[in-house]
């Protein structure tokens, strides 16, 4: 971790440096070792009241680090999507201009929203381009997810010939674990690691089309049928939603077929009451999981659609802890 974050806490609150390191540990120790040390700092600083911002124009911030509330936001990146203008009435009846840019690092994605005479930069730059900007300002948006917005003292320069490697086109997954109260932005690949404190069976069995492999849109009986193929012997999948814990916070992750399987440990499963029946064994796991954000309309709420997960055996690692210290 930065130093500069625990001296900047240590001069801010005016405690000695060794009392900030103290409660991070404690605050690390709170939750088991389930939160990082930048989590913890992030954590104690917000209780004491410090505001970590000037600590945020760090050369080297990359998107995976920006929370809301960050007034100088300074980053590389590349532009991963230009979405449509879009025109609102506003409230002194004049026409506002929306437009989004979505933004990728190595780390992640993030959106930045422009408004008004800010779209005019979409002249100037296109899907691909790699930009640098400088002095931005990051918020919640009306979803609850960060963003970036262009201030007055906001510089974005050209970075030709200097691309900036993106998420999306290296296939990089973070190998950092997030503290589940850090999960912020959408669309972007996360490692957390919980207790597996719920989980949904309601509507967990789905039908497919054979052929397609897309789901059957109606059915009667047995009777299955895909828009495409008519009536198909539809195949039975599974997906199952869960709520996970670290301690900072809990986030729905939802597991897919052969993922969902592999939860529940058995392939063998064929109706509801045996799925309820093992109830037992999906409670309560400690699982790290890798999966992707995506936001749910639904719950208006960040999940994960995890990709691959492994049990985490907590005694041993309790063991290494003790080893350690
Ligand atoms: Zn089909």
């Amino acid at each position: 971790m930065e130093k500069s974050i625990i001296s900047h806490i240590s001069e801010k609150a005016n405690i000695p440096q060794e009392d900030v390191l103290t409660r991070i540990n404690d605050k690390m120790n709170e939750f088991s070792g389930l939160v990082s040390e930048e989590g913890a700092a992030y954590l104690i600083a917000k209780e004491m009241g410090v505001d970590l911002n000037t600590e945020t124009q760090k050369k080297d911030l990359k998107i995976e680090n920006i929370v809301s509330g960050m007034r100088s936001v300074s980053i590389k990146a590349g532009i991963v999507e230009i979405t449509q203008l879009n025109n609102f009435n506003k409230s002194d009846g004049s026409i506002g201009r929306v437009q989004n840019l979505i933004l990728g690092d190595e780390t992640g994605t993030i959106r930045m929203s422009l408004w008004d005479d800010q779209t005019e930069l979409i002249t100037k730059i296109k899907k691909g381009d790699s930009i640098e900007i400088k002095n931005a300002y990051s918020k919640d948006n009306n979803r609850g997810l960060v963003e970036l917005r262009l201030g007055k003292k906001t510089i974005v320069k050209s970075l030709l010939g200097n691309p900036v490697k993106v998420i999306a086109q290296t296939g990089v997954v973070q190998n950092t674990r997030t503290p589940i109260f850090l999960v912020k932005q959408d669309g972007v690949k996360y490692e957390i690691e919980g207790t597996v404190l719920q989980w949904f069976t309601k509507n967990a069995f789905f039908y497919v089309c054979p052929t397609c492999n897309k789901r059957v849109t109606s059915h009667e009986g047995n009777v299955y049928t895909c828009e495409e193929h008519g009536e198909v012997t539809a195949i039975k999948h599974m997906v199952i939603s869960t709520i996970i814990d670290d301690g900072s916070a809990s986030i729905r992750c939802v597991f897919f077929r052969d993922i969902a399987t592999k939860l529940i440990g058995t392939e063998n499963i064929n109706n509801y009451e045996e799925l309820d029946g093992l109830s037992g064994t999906v409670l309560g796991k400690y699982i790290n999981v890798k999966g992707r954000s995506k936001y749910n309309t639904f719950f208006n709420a960040l999940e994960l659609i995890v990709e691959d997960f492994s049990e985490v055996n907590v005694s041993e690692k309790l063991k290494n802890m003790v080893e350690v210290n």
